[in-house]
């Protein structure tokens, strides 16, 4: 391993010494003080110090293989994205958007890499500051409140955005809670779903059919759609052939607006495709994106027509004090420079398609392994008790995961039924770092968890 991902005190002759405080303290300290609630899923959680591509180092010494790293999308470590960001930072960090050149750029580039006719930008923070954007150009956009969502998405935390994320696991209150204006639809989950296959796209379209009618039957109207154009929760897996094909016509017949919410599939990790929404050959009229964009850097955008952008000076734009700052737009497109220099998506593709045949074969040998999912560097692997009646094994899944965080690989559960291995490493995932991966988990299920 050192040989392959190079300790950051090699490279740059750094003083990476392990910080006085000992791993157990810093753990209390962290349950003392740290307000994020976070799931742990696992027995005793690494301190992770510092990381080099798709490996990270922690305080006791040791190194773990990131397999679950859907943000820094060019790996831990940087070089060249340090440099410019250190540069940028030293010239000038914030500014009065109207000035710096650099916005102008890095909004081109990003309106060059959507489909045509989705051509003006909104730089924000975060992929849930995104699709409340999002929500709101749709509703000044269409003069119209309600959103049609899946069951089972994740949208992001902040209000709007969590109101359309209604996935039982990441937020058992949704349901309960969730405000009269959004109409959750049954997720098309082809393996699991209540329709199977990828031709079942009649019985999902059906459910969003019946949320029109309901709109309709209120006396109101339809103000959008907003859904990833992969189902992400269990992994990337396809909507059934010509889903939102069909529903973006419903939708759009109706005066609504449709949001494809690429912030985890879309930016190359699909491999095959840059765009999730590629996939079903459709084209939304906004786009949201964050994660890999900023590579860990607070950074997301929305991408739309002028017309739709134009809707919402009726109301005043909404500006945001660090969206777009000078060093955000330096690692936008220090990223793009990356990904494009090192072949990240072709690396996805050909790295993903490797490690989707290992995993493949695992499948036929491990009766565990109800279905490998996904494409690219999004793939799932969902564990079952049983093929037939696809009873989650839950437990099983949790233990697994610390079975491979002791081997050094770190993985989480997912999926509402947390019976998921969802695989989204850093993009510039080498070969023996997906065969490592593969090699771990199947010593694991060889030998039992
Ligand atoms: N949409 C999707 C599909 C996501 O996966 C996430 C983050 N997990 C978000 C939105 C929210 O992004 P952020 O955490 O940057 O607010």
């Amino acid at each position: 391993w050192s040989l392959l991902c190079p300790s950051p005190s090699v490279l740059f002759g750094g003083d990476f010494d392990a910080p006085a405080l000992e791993s157990d303290a810093l753990l209390e300290i962290r349950q003392a003080h740290f307000a994020r609630p976070q799931k742990n899923y696992y027995r005793r959680p690494p301190q992770i110090e510092r990381g080099y591509r798709e490996q990270m180092y922690a305080m006791d010494g040791r190194s773990y293989l990131d397999m679950v790293n859907n943000v820094a999308i060019l790996g831990h470590g940087h070089e060249k994205l340090a440099a410019a960001v250190g540069r940028q930072w030293s010239l000038l960090n914030t500014n009065s958007r109207f000035h710096y050149a650099g916005i102008a750029e890095f909004s081109k580039r990003l309106a060059d890499l959507a489909p045509d006719g989705l051509d003006t930008v909104f730089l924000v923070n975060s992929g849930s500051e995104a699709n409340d954007l999002a929500l709101r150009l749709a509703w000044a956009h269409s003069g119209a409140r309600n959103i049609i969502s899946l069951l089972e998405a994740y949208h992001g935390w902040t209000v709007a955005s969590d109101a359309v994320s209604t996935s039982i696991a990441d937020n058992p209150q949704a349901l309960s809670t969730r405000p009269e204006w959004v109409h959750a639809v049954t997720a098309p989950n082809t393996y699991r779903g209540a329709h199977r296959g990828p031709d079942s796209a009649a019985g999902y379209i059906a459910d969003v059919e019946a949320a029109l009618a309901k709109i309709e039957a209120r006396g109101e109207r339809l103000g959008g759609f907003i859904a990833e154009s992969v189902y992400g929760n269990a992994g990337g897996i396809p909507l059934p052939k010509g889903y939102l094909k069909e529903v973006y016509r419903l939708v759009r017949q109706r005066g609504g607006v449709t949001i494809a919410d690429e912030v985890q599939v879309g930016y190359g990790r699909l491999g095959h495709y840059f765009w999730g929404f590629e996939e079903q050959g459709v084209v939304p009229d906004i786009i949201t994106i964050a994660k890999g964009m900023g590579n860990g850097h607070p950074l997301g955008a929305v991408i739309t027509s002028r017309a739709i952008a134009d809707s919402l000076e009726k109301e005043g734009y909404f500006f945001s004090s660090a969206g777009g700052s000078p060093v955000s737009c330096t690692v936008g497109m220090a990223v793009l420079d990356a990904m494009r220099d090192e072949k990240l998506q072709e690396n996805a593709r050909a790295v993903g398609d490797h490690l989707r045949r290992r995993l493949e074969a695992l499948g036929q040998r491990f009766p565990i392994v109800g279905a490998v999912h996904g494409m690219g560097l999004y793939l799932g692997l969902e564990f079952v008790r049983n093929r037939d009646t696809l009873e989650p094994a839950t437990q099983e899944t949790a233990a697994i995961c610390n079975r491979l965080l002791d081997l050094g690989v770190i993985m989480q559960p997912t999926g509402d039924h947390l019976n998921v291995l969802k695989i989204k490493p850093p993009l510039c995932l080498s070969r023996q770092s997906a065969d490592f991966f593969a090699d771990m988990l199947e010593r694991v299920l060889e030998e039992g968890w």
